[in-house]
């Protein structure tokens, strides 16, 4: 959690050692706080210049120790502030050196982080990101250092070579030499072709361990948004979710008629570009040229929009829509009107009630 609270120029005493409270230090330091750091009772008790009442006194446990398990060796400073009414607030510790976490960040809005991608983010010294996942709240929810690697200077995307060294290298060296908890914060889910399995390897060569926090992928999030649900009793029983971007296979035809004769729902991502030879490719596959297809841009971000048509007109009514965008095709976008909870009118039903209830 990070304070939301102003400490603008109150004392804050923090306990702990210095590696442990690196990013709680930073966290009340933005706040505004005066900060007193000791990282043991022994440099306490030899302080010179001690705050005799601080506003605050926060304490970072021992990593091993557990978060707010005990309080060890600073229990006799604990016990003196506590009698002298001072609130007391236990910190976690700090993520490790050396490592990186591969975040999946969901499909941009701030509620479909998940408590441990929170965590990460809080933990972090570094935080690589680029424009799909939530990057807008990263002030908030992070001090570490924030890298885009969505774009570089002249607006390129940074190489995924380069991010992968980059990955490495600020776990293994950066800080001056003793290594970085690193954060790769992606839209979505990490592993859902957002090339999470090549850094994951990329690090694990290296000899940097990787932790994986999955994330709510937008294939099924976003159409949701919409109202869609990607399987539905009686209407959809399976999905695949493919990558419009290149063809999908040497022997595309095949795997657009298997895709057909699923039956099931299938979701697009990457595929605005792609979408008229996608969708001439499925006519050609057997579709039926009345198969709902609905564009869902902006998933759970301002400016939502979904596009609904048929597989025959997909060309001409979406030529309009762009990225990011999931594509589903398939009888259950049918089921938009029926199913409540799709957020592309929930302000306008907002408005609604509380018209009504006023
Ligand atoms: N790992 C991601 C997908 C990365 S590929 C995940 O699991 O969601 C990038 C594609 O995801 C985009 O081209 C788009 O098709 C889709 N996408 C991601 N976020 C989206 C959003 N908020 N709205 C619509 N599409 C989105």
């Amino acid at each position: 959690m990070q304070l939301d609270i102003s400490l603008n120029g109150t004392a804050v005493v923090l306990l702990g050692e210095a590696d442990a409270t690196r990013q709680a230090a930073r966290r009340y330091r933005r706040a505004g706080a005066r900060l007193a750091h000791f990282d043991s009772p022994a440099a306490f008790r030899s302080a010179v210049a001690l705050p005799a009442r601080p506003g605050l006194v926060a304490v970072v446990g021992k990593a091993s120790s557990g978060r707010g398990a005990d309080d060890g060796e600073w229990a006799p400073v604990l016990e003196h502030y506590r009698n002298a009414g001072v609130p007391i607030v236990r910190e976690s510790s700090a993520g490790p050196r050396g490592h990186v976490t591969l975040v999946g960040g969901g499909p941009g809005s701030r509620g479909l982080l998940t408590l441990d991608a929170i965590e990460a983010l809080r933990d972090a010294d570094v935080v690589l990101f680029d424009r799909l996942a939530p990057w807008r709240e990263l002030e908030q929810l992070t001090t570490a250092q924030l890298i885009d690697v969505g774009k570089l200077p002249g607006h390129h995307k940074v190489p995924q070579e380069e991010i992968n060294r980059l990955l490495v290298e600020h776990a293994k060296g950066g800080d001056g030499g003793r290594g970085c908890n690193v954060v790769r914060l992606k839209g979505g889910d990490p592993f859902v072709f957002g090339r999470g399995g090549e850094e994951a390897a990329a690090c694990a060569e290296a000899g940097v361990p990787v932790r994986i926090v999955s994330g709510i992928s937008s294939s099924i999030a976003v159409p949701a948004a919409a109202g869609i649900p990607v399987t539905h009793r009686n209407v959809s029983h399976c999905f695949t979710v493919v990558s419009g971007h290149a063809p999908l296979s040497a022997d595309e035809h095949e795997h657009l008629a298997g895709l057909g004769r699923s039956g099931g729902t299938i979701v697009v991502l990457m595929g605005v570009a792609n979408l008229p030879h996608l969708a001439a490719g499925l006519r050609r596959a057997g579709l039926p040229l009345e198969t709902p297809l609905a564009v869902v841009e902006r998933g759970h971000q301002a400016g939502q929009r979904t596009t609904v048509t048929e597989l025959g007109r997909a060309e001409s009514e979406t030529s309009a829509c762009g990225n990011p965008a999931v594509i589903v095709i398939g009888e259950v976008v049918r089921l938009m009107d029926t199913v409540s909870g799709s957020s592309d009118d929930r302000e306008l039903r907002d408005l609604a009630a509380s018209l009504l209830d006023a």
